[in-house]
């Protein structure tokens, strides 16, 4: 042991400590540690001060070759200068904690990416430990609304439990997500606006969302804010309208007509531009034959482009002109959509103004889709949008 101290001592160098001894056991290695000093730390002050009692421990840290490890030492209870009385500070283990700060580090940062049975089964933990330890580092997280200074803010949705219920989520244009609220009601964005204070609400000049009158209503009444629409979400609704006219169009259409329409509903909806010459070939022959469907079609594609414009005049104009086309051609399925997009029309033309959208918000999305098929759908909301917390930073 005596030759091979000094690098048993590098590989447990916790201060205060030295290593006495190291044994392997069936499954296990156990190493135990000495006190270097005859104090202990203050946590308050950081003074050194007097033992009063010591106490054994065992406490799990890093796997060594293999095998789960274990510390057995000692630590103190202290009696400081400064009043205070109780645990001494130690850098590498927190109070009362079963485990060092560098295995929790370690399963912490296993539960990024896997999921809790994985971590458990790779840690050779209980799954529910994996959790209590991956919910403590990850409530480290959470910075309260008094360290951000949005001045656009991004406003979404989400649903969990298969759809039914929803959380909001908030992201600060250009940064990351700033709050998760339960549920899509104006009381839910009202929340947020309360905890961020009135004065910081008066400082947000921007607020990119959804047309779902709930949040429209919030920002209202909070903020002065000018209100975006998400220019996907309008194409969307565009989107749905083609479809429908697909729908109605393949209903009416001959058995022989059916079969060449069939499986074209992705050609109908991708951007044209996106297409193989293939696809391009295969859906204007289904053009030809369909007029209305191909109106649809063309105005479908107009708007894509008309949002592509940059200059806020030239915007409007093409935007308008698109909703007069739109218009003579009277197709029964765009009404619902001009209406739409009539009642919404400020936050829709603001796009041409401050050209930001949700995308980065699709993107979170995707990420958190996939924490929640990691846990087979987040039965423990708090636990669900601390991990959403850490991914979307
Ligand atoms: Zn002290």
């Amino acid at each position: 042991m005596t030759k091979y101290k000094p690098a048993f001592n590098n590989l447990f160098a916790f201060e205060d400590y030295k290593v006495c001894g190291v044994s392997v056991e069936k499954d296990n290695v156990l190493v135990n540690l000495s006190k270097r000093r005859k104090t202990g730390i203050c946590p308050c002050c950081e003074r050194r001060c007097k033992v009063v009692e010591a106490f054994q421990r065992k406490v799990r840290d890093l796997s060594v070759s293999g095998r789960d490890c274990y510390l057995e030492l000692q630590t103190y209870h202290v009696s400081c200068k400064c009043g205070y009385y109780g645990m001494e500070k130690l850098d590498f283990l927190d109070k009362y904690s079963r485990y060092t700060n560098r295995f929790v580090q370690y399963v912490a940062e296993l539960c990024k990416t896997m999921s809790l049975v994985d971590v458990s089964n790779a840690a050779h933990i209980d799954w529910k430990t994996a959790k209590r330890i991956d919910l403590l580092e990850l409530e480290k997280l959470i910075t309260s609304l008094e360290k951000v200074n949005p001045t656009g803010i991004g406003i979404d949705e989400i649903a969990y439990e298969k759809g039914h219920k929803y959380l909001t989520v908030v992201r600060e244009i250009g940064g990351g997500v700033i709050w998760i609220g339960k549920g899509r009601k104006k009381d839910t964005l009202n929340e947020f606006f309360t905890e961020l204070g009135e004065k910081k609400c008066r400082k947000i000049t921007v607020a990119v969302i959804d047309m779902w009158n709930p949040y429209i209503a919030s920002i209202k009444e909070n903020t002065n804010a000018e209100i975006v629409f998400d220019k996907f979400h309008v194409i969307k609704k565009i989107n749905e309208a083609v479809d429908k006219i697909r729908k109605k169009e393949f209903a009416q259409a001959s058995e022989d007509e059916r079969i060449r329409m069939k499986r074209k509903r992705f050609l109908i909806l991708k951007r044209g531009e996106n297409l193989s010459k293939d696809q391009k070939d295969s859906l204007e022959e289904l053009m030809v034959k369909n007029t209305n469907l191909y109106v649809a079609y063309l105005l479908k594609e107009q708007v894509s482009e008309v949002f592509e414009e940059t200059d806020l005049k030239k915007g409007i104009a093409r935007l308008e002109k698109w909703i007069e086309n739109v218009r003579k051609i009277n197709v029964d399925a765009f009404s619902k959509v001009l209406e739409m997009m009539e009642s919404h029309w400020e936050g829709i033309i603001n796009y041409f103004k401050h050209h930001l959208t949700n995308a980065a918000s699709e993107g979170f999305n995707r990420k958190i889709n996939v924490i929640r098929r990691r846990a087979c759908g987040f039965r423990d909301l708090h636990y669900f949008q601390l991990k959403i917390l850490q991914t979307c930073q």
